[in-house]
């Protein structure tokens, strides 16, 4: 069956790969709308090359240069919803930075649209709201997050059971840059350190949430929701050479993992033509060449990022929505060379303590919560700037 398919972030890190993946498998994917932020000269040639006639720009000075009499042009954040509603798509892969992608996703949802989730930020922030709304709509949620993705094969024949027979969730982490770093010299990190991952090439901010392995709390908040599994049942384990992308362990002792070669195009195709397999260029594993596989513990003491994201997992309602709010400003003032790496953790610990919590998952709540811990997150990087 050919999907048509609706993405969000096409000339990111993820949507680029997307449209690799569109360009193998013509059969089976159609592009039928584009959504990017503010790189129109990219969004112009996917759209020409894809020959797409719904697209989307957040940045709404420039939705004139896309302007073409076949084509309906979209813009801002309503304009995200109203592509959804325009293309009604059989399939919306979520690849924005951050919270931007939650409406939109709610929106897929309420019309029936499958999501390939790669914005692990809205299930951070409201995992609850988008579970709940696919459940009661029948709608697949299909992990792009390579560890997501790796434990959603390892629980395929489980799920719905998954609660029961599942005695852990393994999230396998890379370490980042700094991991064999000594504690005292992380507040010394530049961004140009931040920015080089060992194995894997993908968006700024992410790369720096792989650094502060924030990206890896995130990683267990998401799993919680995906998989509805107790917090106290997700575990991370640092595995330097990122080819086992996750692992499941059952009640009877056994473990399951999921092992590939580092390429983001293999969990994207896996989402677009699931429940099938469908053969590819993925390059396979040379075992002998690879000739082993590490295993160490993460370093929560001194990445103290697990242990926020293990707390605000734990404590549910509004907090993992604080945490991911805070990260964002935290991370964007890194970027922006206003504070420093260590900072990014102290202002999202300060935040969470700041934030007054709520026991409650609906929208409107968690929304106030992003917006509050946004606030108060800025406030303690003017100081520290
Ligand atoms: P990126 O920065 O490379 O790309 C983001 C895309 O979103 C761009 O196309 C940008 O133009 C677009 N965008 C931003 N704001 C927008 C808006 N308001 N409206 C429409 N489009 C907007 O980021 P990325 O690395 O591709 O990551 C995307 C998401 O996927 C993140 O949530 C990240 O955590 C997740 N993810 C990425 C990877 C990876 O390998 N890059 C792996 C796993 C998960
Ligand atoms: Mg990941």
């Amino acid at each position: 069956m050919k999907k048509r398919v609706l993405i969000l972030g096409s000339t990111g890190s993820i949507g680029t790969s997307a449209l690799i993946v569109a360009r193998q498998i013509p059969d089976r994917m159609e592009i039928v709308g584009l959504a990017a932020g503010c790189r129109v000269e990219e969004l112009e040639k996917q759209a020409c090359e894809f020959n797409v006639t719904h697209l989307h720009l957040a940045d709404e000075s420039r939705c004139s240069e896309l302007k073409k009499p076949e084509r309906t042009i979209h813009s801002g954040a309503e304009g995200l919803v109203e592509i959804v509603e325009a293309t009604n798509p059989d399939l919306v892969l979520v690849a924005i930075v951050g919270v931007e992608g939650l409406r939109p996703t709610l929106k897929a949802i309420e019309l029936g649209c499958d999501i390939a989730v790669a914005s692990k930020e809205i299930l951070v922030m409201a995992g609850e709201v988008v579970m709940n709304a696919a459940r009661a709509k029948g709608v697949n949620i299909l992990p792009v997050d390579s560890e997501h993705n790796a434990i959603f094969q390892c629980l395929e024949g489980h799920s719905g059971r998954s609660s029961e027979e599942v005695r852990r969730l393994i999230v396998t982490a890379s370490g980042g840059p700094f991991r064999t770093w000594p504690a005292e010299k992380l507040s010394h990190v530049t961004l140009k350190d931040a920015l080089k991952h060992p194995t894997w090439s993908m968006g700024q901010k992410i790369t720096i949430d792989s650094a502060t392995l924030f990206n890896k709390g995130l990683e267990m908040i998401e799993a919680r929701w995906l998989f509805d599994i107790p917090m106290s049942k997700v575990e991370v384990v640092v595995h330097p050479q990122s080819i086992v992308h996750s692992m499941v362990e059952f009640i009877d002792g056994s473990v399951l993992a999921q092992l590939s070669t580092t390429d983001m195009c293999f969990p994207i195709q896996y989402a677009v033509v699931w429940p099938e397999r469908l053969q590819n260029n993925l390059k396979p594993l040379d075992f002998p060449t690879l000739a082993k596989l590490e295993f160490e513990a993460p370093r929560e003491a001194d990445f103290p990022a697990l242990t926020l994201a293990r707390e605000a997992g734990e404590t549910g309602g509004t907090l993992p929505a604080v945490l991911n709010a805070a990260n964002e400003v935290a991370n964007a003032a890194f970027q922006n060379r206003a504070i420093s790496f260590p900072d990014i953790w102290k202002i999202v610990d300060q935040t969470m303590r700041q934030v007054p919590h709520l026991d409650s998952q609906e929208l409107d709540v968690v929304v106030n919560a992003d917006q509050e811990a946004r606030a108060i997150a800025q406030e303690h990087v003017t100081k520290l700037s």
